[in-house]
């Protein structure tokens, strides 16, 4: 299965490509996450990419199709994989027709109000990289992974100004793809509000 996972910060595409993963064994590919990790491990990518992430712009698109036209070309990606947070721009998404044919792409749908509670109440493991959400999806002990042990932190970008940045940019350069994936037939609406649980389900229907 070749599958983007397409929609706003915060719609839960990340939380869903984990259950995804895990119940198909195909990779996540985040690129949000090849980022942090650059950023995390002081790359040259990391240093060219900081202050974007940190407020809230998009990378360059040059640099965002080769990263994962590179990555798409190790062998764990032969049986499919999970495009989670790519693409985000037209030309993305035309790059991207260029080297692979997709199944699908689902589109999550959210409104702003939700989305911003969920950003705001985020945290992420240091360690495994495991999301949780302070209200909604709480860990057991505060601050502290369930699953690791490692300790929980704020993304940079998870705050109230890169927030809306990111949902402005989201609806300037990302929502046109919805139109663009529709003409191509491989469209599918996901309604993401609710539990995980719940969203999971509806899901899971979706793919059949
Ligand atoms: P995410 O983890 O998907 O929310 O992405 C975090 C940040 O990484 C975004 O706000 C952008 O700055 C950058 N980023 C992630 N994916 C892309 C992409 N496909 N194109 C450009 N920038 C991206």
């Amino acid at each position: 299965m070749k599958i983007i996972l397409l929609g706003p910060p915060g719609a839960g595409k990340g939380t869903i490509a984990d259950k995804l993963k895990q119940e198909y064994g195909i990779p996540q590919i985040s690129t949000g996450d090849l980022f942090r990790a650059a950023i995390a491990n002081e790359t040259e990518l990391g240093k060219q990419v900081k202050s974007i992430l940190d407020r809230g712009e998009l990378v360059p698109d040059e640099l965002t199709i080769a990263l994962v036209q590179e990555r798409l070309k190790e062998s764990d990606t032969k049986a499919g994989f999970i495009l989670d947070g790519f693409p985000r721009t037209i030309p993305q998404a035309e790059a991207l027709q260029t080297f692979e044919t997709l199944d699908m792409v689902i589109d999550f749908r959210v409104r702003d109000g939700i989305i911003i509670d969920r950003l705001t109440g985020r945290r992420v493991c240091s360690q495994c990289g495991k999301v949780y959400h302070i209200k909604n999806m709480p860990p057991k002990q505060e601050g502290i992974c369930d699953i690791c042990g490692g300790s929980l932190y704020t993304r940079s970008d998870d705050n109230p100004e890169s927030i809306q940045q990111r949902l402005k940019t989201y609806r300037e350069k990302t929502e046109p793809l919805i139109a663009f994936y529709s003409k191509l037939g491989l469209l599918k609406a996901l309604d993401g509000e609710g539990s995980v649980e719940v969203v999971w389900e509806r899901f899971k229907k979706l793919i059949k």
